[in-house]
């Protein structure tokens, strides 16, 4: 596996690919990888020829300039566990490259797809930098396929639509959320639990399974459901800082589940911003294909 810095390495190198017609996997990260980003790498190992990591914290995207200050950084530790799953090349830029002096332009999305849940807390310019970068990266690799975790499933919704929208000529690709053994999902922030809050955390995956656990049973009211789910939070000494219903492909609230709802959580945990969610009841078909 080769690291590579420029946007012009990244274009040499894929040329003999892109000429022998081999399709080429986009895999987007911020880096301290973990399982949930290598089953990615995995997948997309197994469904393409040429397999792109991309490694980038992405400065555009974090309100908080603490949070970004603490989020885990080990380039060479990420480039071993890439390159074992079967990553390709490693796109590791600077923020000058992909940034460089000049930069204006913004890839702005609207609506409740990007005001709702993260978007009610992060503000608008958290999924304006999420958009706008991937929106880079997809036009530096020109990837058939881009694999991303339904762990942040509101992300993966804006990037449908953000690919519909503008005619990118990309599939976008969505692999199930990795958890521990006890439910947390797999996140980089994990490392900044300490062992008392890491055990708290599991207030988010409890909130999800007595959600589903109310659904199962046939509730159907959105505010039950809920309730069901923020009571299960309770023994944890863990308050949500959203707690929402909603339609899994507009993310408008629901009130009452007809066939199916994403249930999705956020709550800060000893100073630790963690998100998660599920989906509950059976989906129709998928009513946009990008
Ligand atoms: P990040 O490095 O947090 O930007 O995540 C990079 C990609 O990995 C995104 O598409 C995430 O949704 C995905 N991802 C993060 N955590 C998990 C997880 N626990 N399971 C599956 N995918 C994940």
């Amino acid at each position: 596996m080769r690291t590579l810095r420029t946007v012009a390495q990244v274009r040499t190198a894929l040329r003999p690919a892109r000429r022998a017609e081999r399709t080429i996997a986009l895999v987007p990260t911020m880096g301290a990888l973990h399982a949930g980003h290598l089953a990615l790498v995995e997948r997309a190992r197994a469904e393409c020829d040429e397999v792109v990591v991309s490694l980038f914290v992405n400065p555009a995207q974090f309100g908080d300039p603490d949070d970004l200050a603490a989020y885990p950084r080990d380039e060479d530790r990420d480039a071993v566990l890439a390159a074992e799953a079967g990553a390709d090349l490693l796109f590791a830029p600077s923020a000058e490259e992909l940034y460089p002096p000049g930069f204006v332009t913004q890839v702005t999305l609207g609506g409740p797809l990007v005001e709702a849940l993260e978007g009610s807390r992060r503000g608008p310019e958290h999924f304006r930098g999420v958009a706008t970068v991937v929106t880079k990266l997809l036009n530096v690799v020109q990837p058939d396929v881009a694999f991303f975790g339904q762990k942040d499933a509101q992300q993966t919704v804006a990037i449908r639509r953000l690919v519909a929208d503008l005619n990118l000529p990309v599939r976008i690709e969505v692999a199930p959320t990795v958890r521990e053994p006890d439910g947390l999902a797999l996140s980089s922030r994990n490392v900044r639990l300490v062992a008392a809050d890491r055990a708290r955390a599991r207030a988010l995956p409890a909130a999800l399974a007595a959600a589903a656990d109310a659904h199962a049973s046939g509730e159907r009211e959105a505010a039950a459901l809920g309730s069901s789910a923020r009571a299960a939070m309770t023994p944890f000494g863990v308050e949500p800082e959203y707690l929402a219903l909603v339609d899994p492909e507009s993310l408008a609230p629901v009130t009452t589940v007809e066939s199916a709802a994403l249930v999705a959580v956020a709550a800060i945990v000893g100073g630790v911003r963690l998100i998660d969610n599920q989906l509950i009841g059976t989906p129709g078909p998928r009513r946009r294909q990008p």
